[in-house]
């Protein structure tokens, strides 16, 4: 098929890429020059893994195009992708200002009939918007559908996430479009639920949402632990192999962050309220996520007594490990929140330094290292922010000696706490038992 994308994000870039492999040819339109320049070029303008090879890949091969002009997209292709940003708005709504101007241009562009295709995460309802936009800006009278097909995919493992989904979620309101899309996933070995438009938007916000939800669960399971002298992480896995449960998303710790968790929430929650629907249960979600950032910080001061001119590394910017990407990212809020204190933090990512400068630019008490160890010298804690492997397998006697005071604060529960404390240090882990020396 001739499949069209806007935006080349994540999830627009990792669906192009996806659909180009499996023998489509497609179109990508991105707003950004840059990144239009540097796709050109076969280089992807994030870290993903395994998505630059499978881009240079489909680019030798022909049929994947990179366009500044969505124009061309609409005209090249039957099934039109809307992968733009939905970020949050002040108020925790989502700003769908980037789906607004897409239909625009996608209505200015259309000749023929196609499908345009919501794969952005969006409020329920937003294809009546996206229809009624297009209908208003039509330069001529043309036949088109708009359906849902939101995309689960995980940063870090997007690829494989496209490729195996669990399932595949398609809302459409003709047969034509059914068939259509049904056509387009024919060879995707896993459970296709076809839908209304309406039930396909909610599934993406309520499984996010209940997500965040198993994460809170865990992380005031984790406070319950810490009042009793009980292990979080025994306590999850017992409730985890429950298959009722899971063990999935059971995890406690610093909280959940990046570009979809907190946002999806917040959007949800004023969904539901302007349904007039009570969302305490997630309003209480969310304030329990945002509070484990002040509890992490707490449990530094408690640490080190006093804050103010220590110097604490913060071990990933990254919101998880496998991703370039620091939005909502965890680390940075704690180093934000440290540096507020008078810390000089010491930061720390394999792969999202540059991102994560644009957020908090170097300074006199803001310092950036390209090097684990390095940014380990002279400091008196480190916080463990996220679980890259290499900092789960770091070398803690190596760590210890260049370290002013070997104490670890871990937002990710990374360690054993016995194991660790053998080795001479001070390990701090979100609800279990802490190894003190003293
Ligand atoms: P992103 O910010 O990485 O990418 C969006 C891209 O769209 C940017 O490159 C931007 O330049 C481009 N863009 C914006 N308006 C445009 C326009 N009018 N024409 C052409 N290009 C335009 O976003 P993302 O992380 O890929 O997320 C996209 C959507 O998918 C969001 O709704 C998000 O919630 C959802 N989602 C994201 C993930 C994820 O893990 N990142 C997973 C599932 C769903």
């Amino acid at each position: 098929m001739k499949i069209g994308v806007i935006g080349a994000g994540y999830v627009g870039l990792t669906t192009g890429v996806c659909f180009s492999h499996l023998g489509h040819e497609v179109f990508i339109a991105d707003k950004d020059p840059d990144r239009i320049g540097l796709l050109r070029q076969g280089k992807a303008p994030f870290f993903e893994p395994g998505l630059e090879d499978m881009l240079k890949k489909c680019l030798e091969k022909g049929g994947l195009h990179f366009t500044l002009d969505t124009s061309e997209i609409v005209a090249a292709s039957e099934v039109i992708f809307i992968c733009v940003g939905t970020p949050p708005r002040e108020n925790g709504s989502a700003d769908l200002s980037q789906i607004e101007q897409a239909s625009r241009d996608i209505a200015e562009n259309l000749n023929a009939y196609r499908i345009i295709v919501e794969k952005s995460t969006v409020p329920v309802k937003t294809s009546y918007w996206i229809e009624r936009t297009i209908r208003l800006n039509l330069k001529k009278p043309v036949e088109f559908d708009v359906a849902s097909n939101p995309e689960f995919l995980r940063e870090g493992s997007a690829i494989h996430d496209f490729m195996q989904p669990d399932r595949i979620v398609i809302g459409v309101s003709s047969e034509r479009a059914r068939n259509i899309l049904l056509k387009l996933y024919e060879n995707f070995n896993c459970p296709i639920i076809v839908t209304d438009i309406a039930s396909a938007e909610l599934i993406k916000h309520a499984s996010n949402s209940f997500l965040a939800m198993k994460i809170a669960y865990a992380n005031l399971l984790a406070d319950i632990c810490e009042k009793t002298g009980a292990d979080v992480k025994v306590v999850t896995k017992g409730m985890g192999l429950d298959e009722r449960i899971g063990d999935k998303f059971l995890e406690a710790g610093i909280g959940y962050g990046g570009s979809c968790l907190p946002k999806d929430v917040k959007a949800f929650i004023r969904i539901g309220e302007e349904l007039g629907i009570s969302m305490d249960l997630l309003k209480a979600v969310d304030r329990i996520n945002e509070e484990r950032l002040l509890a992490f910080v707490d449990r530094v001061r408690q640490a080190l007594w006093n804050i103010s001119g220590k110097h604490v590394a913060v071990l990933g910017l990254a919101f998880k490990p496998g991703t370039d990407d620091v939005r909502e990212s965890p680390g940075l809020k704690v180093a934000k929140l440290l540096l507020d204190e008078g810390a000089i933090v010491h930061l720390y990512d394999p792969q999202a330094r540059e991102n994560a400068e644009k957020i908090l630019p170097p300074g006199e008490n803001t310092l950036y290292f390209d090097e684990l160890y390095k940014a380990l010298e002279h400091v008196d804690a480190a916080c463990i922010t996220t679980a890259w492997e290499e900092i789960v397998n770091l070398d803690v006697d190596k760590a210890r000696n260049v370290m002013r005071t070997p104490i670890f604060i871990d937002g990710r529960n990374i360690w054993e706490c016995e194991q660790i404390i053998q080795k001479g240090v001070e390990y701090y882990p979100v609800g279990r038992p802490r190894g003190r020396t003293y």
